[in-house]
């Protein structure tokens, strides 16, 4: 038996009134999703438990089978495992992003957050401002690590706090303060002065540096400062072949979602063309996945950002092209290939969690699925939609979607 799950990161939506107040899956032309909604068993899943936030590795946790209670560990460790560092016992990683501060004069405290992202600043230029840093700051159990752009990573063995909860401390994401004086947002208290104490250091190494001297000298905005956030410990994930006996990989462009793979044992091949982003190469997804099952794989994870970040872009019409897009060019080749080898398979078809494009993030609420047997066919509905999934059946628990799909559970 081969498994293929298709997750669409956010998929799930409001009617629009720029779609007739049609949701974008009910406005899409997408008949492979359809097809497998009309022949499979569909329902609702609530894949984020009560009192958690809606992230997406919250979610895509519970889809693979961990309950996000035990192991949502925050998205720094996920994103670290990702890009290949080796996390020591004892390792906490934080999420450093290089952002962009007012430069008046005025105190730590009284700047301005301008960009979470220093204008999405080239790894170039990062790699040296964040080897400046670790110069700087860092030491035999605090390292800072380049990752891509402004998203980078310290390891600290025994950080601060971190004997004390797991979480250390509740940082502020850079993003939601846009705009708005640090001051309130900054890590305080006994253990967060710590962490305030390095961000408020890195400016006056940051904002200095020839890097962001040149850049500001162009127009651009300079990555003067750091800024912690998302701090955790190396999630112990079960071995997912282990758990569920069979061979698995993961085909996503996304750290935080290829970090839950690797954690979990899974094989994570890099997918040239493929971004995170609202454009990316669907195509390149479709075939890595059937290479997948080719080199020997049973279980294929294709996760897809794409309907997430038009969710976020607030741009309906952009998150129907993006369904439409995996319908033709990664689920449709994908089924054509599983059919092609007279193999009994299953598919899954579901988003982690809804990105309305109306609210331009994610909410906690229930999502359609679709399981699909090719040799069990059932009558299941004429759309793949919110709408015709909500009546079908409720699942509460996000992790008994997966074991429905290897029918550990019974529909
Ligand atoms: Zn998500």
């Amino acid at each position: 038996m081969k498994y293929l799950v298709m997750l669409g990161d956010g998929m799930a939506d409001y009617p629009c009134p720029g779609l007739g107040d049609k949701t974008p899956l009910e406005a899409a032309y997408k008949p492979c999703m359809d097809y497998l909604a009309k022949n499979g068993f569909c329902a609702s899943v609530m894949t984020v438990p009560e009192g958690m936030v809606p992230e997406s590795d919250t979610a895509n946790l519970a889809v693979l089978g961990y309950d996000p209670k035990i192991y949502s560990k925050g998205r720094s460790p996920l994103e670290a495992t990702s890009m290949g560092l080796e996390m020591r016992p004892g390792d906490t990683a934080f999420r450093t992003n290089i952002v962009t501060l007012s430069d008046l004069g005025e105190p730590y405290g009284d700047k301005i957050i301008i960009d979470h992202s220093s204008g999405e600043i080239s790894t170039e230029e990062a790699r040296e401002l964040i080897a400046a840093v670790d110069a700087a700051l860092g030491d035999s159990r605090r390292r800072f690590f380049t990752g891509i752009s402004y998203r980078h990573c310290m390891l600290w063995e025994n950080a601060p706090g971190s004997g004390i909860s797991e979480k250390i401390y509740d940082f502020s994401r850079p993003h939601d303060i846009l705009g708005r004086r640090i001051g309130p947002y900054l890590p305080a208290g006994e253990i967060g002065e710590v962490y305030r104490e390095l961000m408020e250091k890195s400016f006056d190494i940051l904002s200095k540096h020839p890097v962001n001297l040149k850049r500001v000298a162009e127009g651009k905005r300079p990555a003067n400062s750091i800024w912690f956030w998302s701090p955790g410990v190396k999630p112990k994930l079960e071995n997912f072949k282990e758990r569920f006996g069979v061979k698995a990989t993961v085909i996503c462009a996304v750290d935080l979602i290829k970090g839950i793979g690797l954690c979990a044992g899974m094989d994570a091949p890099k997918v040239e063309g493929a971004t995170g982003g609202a454009v990316t190469d669907f195509a390149a997804k479709g075939r890595a996945a059937i290479d997948a099952f080719r080199n020997g794989s049973d279980f294929v994870y294709i996760h897809v950002e794409a309907p997430d970040e038009c969710g976020h872009q607030g741009d309906a019409p952009l998150k129907v092209s993006a369904i439409e897009h995996i319908d033709s060019e990664i689920l449709t080749p994908v089924k054509e290939y599983l059919d092609g080898t007279g193999e009994p398979y299953r598919i899954l078809l579901m988003p982690d969690h809804p990105t309305p494009v109306s609210l331009r993030t994610h909410t906690r609420e229930s999502v359609p699925f679709v399981i699909y047997d090719n040799s069990h066919i059932r009558e299941g509905v004429s759309c793949y939609c919110e709408k015709s999934c909500a009546g079908l059946g409720f699942y509460p628990d996000g992790t008994s979607v997966i074991k429905l799909l290897f029918g550990m559970e019974t529909a």
